[in-house]
């Protein structure tokens, strides 16, 4: 088993003083094959106090040189591929072969984006007699979760880097690896003592505690909105700057005149990615009611194909959950729905002997009374709607706490955009579009404050300062 003790404070390797062990469990073979030591609160201090004293001399550094280092941390971590594809895949049970491309390859990508749009930004601008510049925000404290580690982690820490911020890091415990493997990157990178700080342990204690401290400008959280509303709470009280990436129950949107079979696998796809523990996951498929038929066909014909297995096995197009403790809490949803009214759709998969599984789920009848059409499952889980007219489309699509992402088919023509900007999310796609990660992602209402990725992503951790000129 490999026990990791290590944290990483000012440009070093140190022991945990933390007493915790923190088990990682594998979610196929249900056995600990990791543990990582906690920090203590005094390994907290330090890792803020080295962010703190790197801070002057980084935010000083030239944007070429922010740049450089954010580059060799790529080529770094470009060397660590295999490993971490092999931790996430065991972490969080997604298929291997879609982990490589889509949990490693593409977060390691984004690291070497993320530079070429530093090196675009309008770092300082004219506004009349004003100098307006764009000035990092400080020391930042950023806290990830555990579904896509590497990628929300790529997408506060490295936009924070090239900002010229420093960043002490509390990754999820239940997917510690990216980070640690991460600090190993950053190490062989050489970046300054101090710029990046890795502190590992749970939630409540060493993340609670670096989000209160003193020294700690900003809070970067990705996560539940339940931690995040905690989160926003603590950090308005000590007037810190936040961004918040919270939970999602994105709409797929399908108009009249949509080519209904496309929308539906594509739909379900997204659904069923990482199991459904995809905070844009397209958990809600919504389709004039006199379609409802056909797209159930669909679907039931489609569900099968979502083989359950050893995430190691290239024939497995569904993992299982992270662990037995979310498998439950989305089997207690799924009973309930049924409970309330909600129809599963095609036959039940038998489930794997091992590994925390939920078997590919489609409810029809849902009905916006029920909790499953309303609150995030995290499962693979979709919802089968019905609507009448575009207008109650629209307010479905719209009808929840939520606004993180969503998709509208239709025919490619404007009144199918002027569908897409009346959807209250952060990023909303026509027909299917592909994630594009120069363009700003984010939330509405309880899925959060703030946008990652893209220009955006890096002006988070930016703060413009104007100076006005004398006269000439
Ligand atoms: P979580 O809220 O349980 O934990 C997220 C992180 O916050 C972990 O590192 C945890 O240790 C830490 N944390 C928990 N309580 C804390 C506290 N009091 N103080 C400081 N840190 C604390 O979420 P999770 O289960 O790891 O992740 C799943 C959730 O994340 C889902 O709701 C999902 O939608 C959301 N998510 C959102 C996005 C996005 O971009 N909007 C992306 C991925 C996941």
């Amino acid at each position: 088993m490999l026990q990791q003790d290590h944290l990483f404070i000012n440009g070093s390797m140190v022991a945990a003083n933390g007493e915790q062990a923190l088990p990682v469990t594998d979610s196929f073979t249900e056995e600990v094959f990791a543990s990582y030591r906690s920090a203590s609160h005094d390994d907290v201090h330090s890792a803020v106090a080295a962010a703190r004293a790197a801070w002057p001399g980084w935010s000083a550094t030239p944007l070429v040189e922010r740049v450089a280092a954010v580059r060799r941390v790529a080529a770094a971590l470009t060397e660590q591929a295999e490993a971490l594809t092999t931790a996430i895949s065991r972490e969080v049970g997604m298929p291997r072969k879609l982990a490589a491309r889509i949990q490693v390859g593409a977060p390691i990508a984004a690291w070497n984006n993320y530079a070429d749009l530093a090196a675009e930004l309008a770092w300082e601008t004219r506004v009349g007699h004003s100098l307006v510049q764009l000035v990092p925000v400080g020391v930042v404290a950023s806290i990830t979760p555990w579904n896509y580690p590497l990628h929300q982690i790529t997408g506060k820490v490295a936009p924070a880097l090239l900002a010229g911020c420093t960043v002490v890091l509390k990754p999820s415990e239940i997917a510690p690896t990216s980070a640690a493997l991460l600090a190993d990157a950053i190490q062989q990178a050489n970046l300054p003592p101090g710029v990046f700080n890795l502190v590992q342990g749970i939630g409540p204690d060493i993340g609670e505690m670096l989000i209160s401290h003193p020294d700690i400008d900003m809070v970067s959280f990705t996560g539940s909105t339940r931690a995040g509303s905690h989160i926003a709470g603590v950090a308005a009280s000590q007037i810190k700057r936040l961004s918040l990436e919270l939970g999602g129950k994105s709409a797929s949107l399908v108009l009249p005149g949509s080519d209904l079979p496309t929308a539906v696998k594509t739909t379900l796809a997204g659904c069923m990615l990482n199991s459904g523990q995809t905070c844009s996951a397209t958990t809600r498929l919504l389709v004039q009611r006199n379609a409802l038929p056909e797209a159930e066909q669909i679907l039931q014909e489609l569900i099968g194909s979502y083989r359950m297995g050893d995430p190691a096995d290239t024939a497995t197009r569904l993992g299982p959950l992270v662990s037995a403790q979310q498998r439950k809490k989305v089997q207690a949803m799924i009973d309930d729905a049924v409970a309330a009214g909600a129809r599963p759709v095609g036959a039940k998969q038998p489930v794997p002997d091992r590994g925390f599984f939920i078997p590919p789920t489609v409810l029809a009848d849902v009905t916006p009374s029920m909790t499953i059409a309303m609150e995030e499952v995290f499962g693979p889980v979709l919802c089968l709607m019905g609507y009448d007219d575009i207008e109650e489309g629209i307010a479905l699509a719209n009808g929840t706490e939520y606004g993180l992402a969503g998709t509208v088919w239709g025919p490619a023509t404007p009144d199918t955009l002027a569908v897409a900007r009346r959807i209250r999310a952060g990023q909303v796609d026509i027909n299917g579009a592909p994630f594009n990660p120069a363009a700003p992602f984010g939330g509405f209402k309880k899925s959060g404050i703030g946008r990652e990725n893209g220009h955006h992503g890096i002006r988070e951790f930016l703060e413009p300062v104007a100076i006005q000129l004398p006269a000439a």
